[in-house]
This record gives C-alpha cells, structure tokens and sequence, in this order.
C-alpha cells in the first residue's frame, strides 16, 4: 500500500506561449487510472523522450504528460490478475509517455497488460540500461534471424552504431557471431564500437548522401536507426536476399529509394515497431536479453543521472551528443 501523498515527476505543459517541461510535485490523485500502480525505480532517456521533453516532434498527444517511454519499478498496488505488491515489472511502449503518464517519475500507474515481469539474470538498472533501445535492438536481431539472415551469410551493418539502438545491436550480432560493420558519423567512438564487438567501423558521410539505385552488394542484412539516404543506400547496398530491419529515423524520416534493390536483388526492408508488439514477442525479447547479453559489458555503454538532469541532456541527444544508454534514477 503506498502511503505518500506525492510525488517527484517530469511534467509537460501546454500553453498558448508554447511547450514547457519542468520538474514538479504531482498529488497522487493525479495519477492517470490504470489497475497498477508502480514505485518507479529508473526509467531512461530515449530519443523519442527527447524529441517530447524539447518538443522538436509532435510526440505528446495529449497535455499535460508525465514523459518516459519505459520504467522499471516495483508493484504498489494491483488489481491485476498477473501481477502482486511487491513484483518488479519492466514496461515498454503501449503510447506511455506519449498519451499516458510515463516512467520519468516516481510513481507510474499503468494498464497490467502492458507490463512484463524483469526477466531473471537482469537488475532493475540493467534493464534500463538495456530500456526501449536495447530491446529494440533485439527486436531488430530477431526480424533479421527470422528471415533467414544467419552469421554465415556475410557482414552486417549497424548504424547509429555509438547511440542507444546502435549500441546494443552491435554488442548482441557480435556476440551472436555475426561480423557487424559499425556505421557512425563520430570517428572518436570506434574505440568504443571494436569494444562493443564490431569488427570494422565505418563513416556514415560515405552513405549519407544520394546515392545509386543499386550499389555494389556488400551487406547480408542492417540494422538501421537513421532512415533517410542512409537507409536507402543501406538497401541498395544489400546482397542478393539479404535483410535490412529499420527501426529509427535519427537522421531523417524520408527515405529517398528505388525499389530496385528489393525486385532486382529480393531484399527485405523489414520494419521494427517496439510501442505495439504483441506481448508474446516482447516477453521473447526480454528473455533473450537477460540470456544473451554480456551484462558486465553493459556498464560500457550506460551513464547514470538524475531525474532533474533530463531537461538538460535531452538536447544533446537530440544532436547526436550522447554515447550509448541514459539510465535516469528517479529518486535522485
Ligand atoms: P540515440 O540518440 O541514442 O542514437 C541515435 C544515433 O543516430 C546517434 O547516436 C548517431 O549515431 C545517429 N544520428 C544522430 N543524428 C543523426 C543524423 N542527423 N544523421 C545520421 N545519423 C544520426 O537514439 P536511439 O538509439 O535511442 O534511437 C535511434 C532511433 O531509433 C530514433 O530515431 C528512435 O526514435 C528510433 N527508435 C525506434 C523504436 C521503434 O519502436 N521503432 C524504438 C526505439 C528507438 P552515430 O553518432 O554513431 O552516427
């Protein structure tokens, strides 16, 4: 039974001046409803946080909104069926931090459908170290097994290799076997990705402007966080049957292409949603991450701050400023 009155919580407003994010107290009888209520221990910084917090996209649908796409917590109080006081529960998507209250917040109440139980063999901290970035990039890593695209197959391109997604596909593929070719616009950070497991690093400017309708086939699959001429000279440069699952729009939301990759070479562009996958392969994915993941190495990857620093730091991730994971303590 939760027994505070209030709360410390990130909070969105909307007037005729524009948008602003401050960070307030909320009466617990703010909370939006939802049959489970959860002490949030850390929730992250993700790009679409973000873009919500600055306002740069039109994230938020509706105001005011506590952001946080994803929190891990302990259970207050359920009405669930599925979940007790007491359990520790990860949650990812569903339009939380877009539409609902969100995990950038010390307390969170949610749809009991929406949350999975923390996989064992993770800590809270590990993961949202991991958050929506790391288990989409394992999203990202399934699609690409499920379409046949095996470590035997040929090199795989990463890009946006030094942010969230980037990070952890690169660390899983290699550790998978596959031979990843880290694509990133920051030539400072291929220390970093040879230590996330990439075999070659590559600068992204050779792929980032219009390119051919097909190019030379140097990839048997992609995993990409950028969209816009990135991702269609990602395709064009897709060996015979290969597979490119697209996931992010960092560098743009456009996608400048021919279809001639896809009815001359039979590539796959395969797109990953993270927010609205059905539960049985979001469970898959968390499972696979607390098995698969070098979680020593993870600490790598991860920095953590304070609730009151997101305001700050959101724009530099905006701008390609920030390396690897965001871990945000709630209660600090
Ligand atoms: P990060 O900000 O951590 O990483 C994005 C990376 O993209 C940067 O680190 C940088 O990598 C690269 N980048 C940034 N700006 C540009 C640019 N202008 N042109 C080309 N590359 C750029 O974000 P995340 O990894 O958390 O998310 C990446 C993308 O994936 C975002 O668009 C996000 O919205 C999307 N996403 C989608 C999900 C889904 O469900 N489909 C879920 C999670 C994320 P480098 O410096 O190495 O080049």
């Amino acid at each position: 039974m939760n027994t505070a009155t209030d709360f410390r919580a990130l909070l969105i407003s909307k007037t005729d001046a524009g948008q602003t994010a401050a960070l307030v107290r909320q009466a617990m009888d703010s909370l939006p409803e939802g049959d489970v209520t959860v002490q949030v221990q850390y929730s992250t910084l993700n790009y679409k946080d973000a873009l919500a917090i600055t306002g740069r996209s039109p994230v938020v649908r509706r105001f005011p909104m506590v952001p946080g796409i994803d929190f891990v917590g302990t259970v207050a109080e359920s009405q669930h069926p599925k979940f007790n006081a007491g359990d520790t529960v990860v949650l990812n998507g569903w339009g939380v931090g877009e539409g609902h209250w969100g995990g950038l917040s010390q307390v969170a109440r949610v749809r009991g459908d929406w949350l999975v139980k923390l996989p064992a063999g993770l800590t809270p901290r590990q993961s949202m170290a991991l958050g929506t970035a790391g288990y989409t990039a394992m999203l990202c890593v399934m699609t690409l097994q499920r379409l046949g695209v095996t470590p035997d197959k040929g090199d795989i391109a990463v890009s946006g290799a030094a942010g969230g997604v980037g990070s952890v596909a690169t660390m899983l593929l290699s550790r998978l076997g596959y031979r990843v070719v880290a694509i990133t616009g920051r030539s400072a950070e291929a220390r970093y990705l040879h230590g996330l497991g990439a075999a070659e690093v590559m600068d992204r400017a050779a792929l980032s402007g219009p390119g051919k309708p097909l190019a030379k086939e140097r990839w048997a699959g992609a995993v990409d966080s950028v969209g816009s001429h990135l991702l269609a000279n990602l395709c064009a440069s897709t060996r015979y049957r290969g597979v490119v699952a697209a996931c992010g729009l960092a560098g743009g939301m456009d996608l400048p292409a021919t279809v001639a990759p896809f009815i001359l070479r039979g590539v796959t562009l395969a797109g990953v949603d993270s927010v609205m996958c059905p539960r049985e392969e979001r469970e898959q994915a968390w499972q696979r991450l607390a098995a698969e993941m070098d979680v020593q190495r993870l600490e790598a990857i991860s920095e953590e701050i304070g609730l009151a620093r997101v305001l700050d730091v959101a724009p530099d991730l905006l701008g390609g400023r920030v390396r690897g994971r965001l871990i945000v303590d709630v209660n600090r």
